[in-house]
């Protein structure tokens, strides 16, 4: 999540739950009376790699490639290990990384930055403007490790790390001294530890036990560093977590000033170590992370914080991560690595998906064996409609909302023409803010907070219906 949060310790056994649909996410009902579920998917990409598919005829990366801007690129190398599986986490990683797995990962992803950057080509000017690692816990690798992660971005791929921002995603035991000294050294600019609850307890019914000295001693590593921009990740709505327990764990966090703070709304995904245990709809619990956002995002803007979307928070007067001038709603990402996705204006591919660590294995393991990168196996096509949608979604997310003259400069028309009925009833239940029309399209307090119900009241019926055809496995 921040990206993504993090790790530690040993969890008990999760439970095993059988294969299941996908629930299909809901559609806004247009009586804005009816009742609304606040919590029905974090939209952080869109469409959902539930709805890619194998794309017919593995397209050439270089025909993907041809007639794309490259001149402000984003890059982002994935890495799929975690030392334990978090009890609420969904996405691409595995447990773990016996033998030289991590070593054959890395010369996969060698081979395959090798195979991408000659597939943009040098007919046009190849610039990246903003790296990442992600995963899955980047800080996974030991130190000689990412050096080498380092030097695929920068030499392979040409990030002029040292020059853009490099965010790197950290959890509390594997952020060590030499691990994030090479990450200093190699310019990262933020990097992002995944906390969740600073109270013991509340770690553990996440699935995700840690001991709070150990997390207070990563947090003192990090600022060791001098990376300017140190992120920490909350969770709300565990078990057991009170508005005590949520106001101590923010005081806990703010103690570090850090830059930014995520605040998640804790989510039950099917073949999670949670799914057994905690029921989904559930609209006590509905309530109780709602009243734990108002009480965690009013505590946050008292202490000089900005919201910048539902989750993101960023303390007023902090470092600037650097230059960016990536825009995601527009320019162009490289994945790297089987779990990563890569954005061009009409296809967005990727490696298959899948939660249950068997599938997870083999997923990395064929990716591993793969000698030939130079074309695309998983993706969908995004059409006209569906850039309109992704545009409009990724902009309302943000606080700062949409500009209504660069969509209108971008695709020849007006968002409230192209989606009259979903913006409609976002108005109808004062989710918008309407005194930043017309030159803004702009989510109010309510509609940020309910920002887990406007994403997917945009997906297409497309996409809509390839995600609950997916089958979750
Ligand atoms: S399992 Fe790994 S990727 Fe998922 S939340 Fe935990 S540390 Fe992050």
């Amino acid at each position: 999540m921040t990206t993504a949060p993090l790790p530690i310790p040993t969890p008990p056994a999760a439970p095993t739950p059988a294969a299941a649909p996908r629930p299909a996410p809901a559609v806004l009902p247009s009586d804005p009376t009816a009742a609304v579920r606040p919590y029905q998917d974090y939209v952080y990409a869109y469409p959902h790699k539930t709805a890619y598919r194998p794309l017919p005829g593995r397209p050439a990366l270089r025909e993907i490639w041809r007639a794309e801007p490259k001149d402000a690129l984003a890059l982002y190398l994935h890495i799929p290990f975690c030392e334990v599986r978090c009890g609420f986490c969904n996405l691409f990683t595995r447990v773990g990384a016996p033998g030289d797995l991590t070593t054959r990962y890395l010369d996969a992803l060698d081979r395959q930055a090798a195979a991408v950057r000659d597939a943009l080509g040098d007919e046009q000017p190849v610039r990246f403007a903003a790296a990442a690692f992600g995963g899955g816990t980047p800080t996974f690798l030991e130190a000689a490790e990412l050096e080498r992660l380092c030097d695929i971005a920068e030499h392979r791929m040409g990030a002029p790390l040292g020059t853009v921002p490099l965010s790197v995603e950290a959890s509390p035991a594997t952020a060590t001294a030499d691990r994030l000294a090479v990450l200093a050294a190699r310019g990262a600019t933020r990097i992002s530890l995944g906390v969740q609850s600073f109270a013991e307890d509340e770690a553990r019914a996440a699935v995700r036990p840690q001991r709070r000295a150990d997390v207070e001693a990563a947090l003192g590593r990090i600022r060791a560093t001098g990376v300017p921009v140190l992120n920490i990740d909350l969770i709300y709505g565990i078990d057991g977590q009170t508005p005590a327990s949520w106001r101590a764990s923010l005081d806990a966090a703010l103690a570090w000033e850090p830059e930014e703070l995520y605040l998640y709304p804790l989510y039950v995904r099917p073949l999670t170590g949670l799914s057994g245990r905690t029921a989904v709809d559930d609209p006590a619990w509905d309530a109780q992370r709602l009243a734990l956002y108002r009480q965690g995002r009013d505590h946050l803007l008292e202490r000089g914080y900005t919201q910048t979307s539902m989750r993101m928070f960023r303390r007023a007067g902090a470092a600037a991560q650097g230059p960016d001038d990536h825009a995601c709603q527009t320019d162009g990402m490289i994945g790297l690595g089987c779990g990563a996705r890569s954005y061009t204006a009409g296809l967005h591919y990727s490696f298959d998906y899948a939660v249950g660590m068997p599938q997870v294995r083999a997923i990395i393991d064929d990716y591993t064996a793969t000698r030939d990168f130079s074309t695309a196996r998983h993706g969908r096509r995004i059409d006209a409609d569906e850039a309109r949608r992704r545009h409009l979604l990724q902009s309302l997310l943000q606080a700062e909302g949409l500009a209504t003259a660069e969509y209108r400069a971008r695709f020849g028309t007006e968002p409230q023409a192209d989606f009259p009925a979903a913006l409609a009833a976002f108005a109808a239940r004062g989710w918008l803010d309407e005194a930043a029309a017309p030159d803004r399209l702009r989510l109010g307090p309510e509609g940020l907070a309910h920002s887990d119900a406007v994403g997917p009241a945009l997906f297409s019926a497309k996409v809509r219906a390839d995600m609950a055809a997916y089958e979750t496995r």
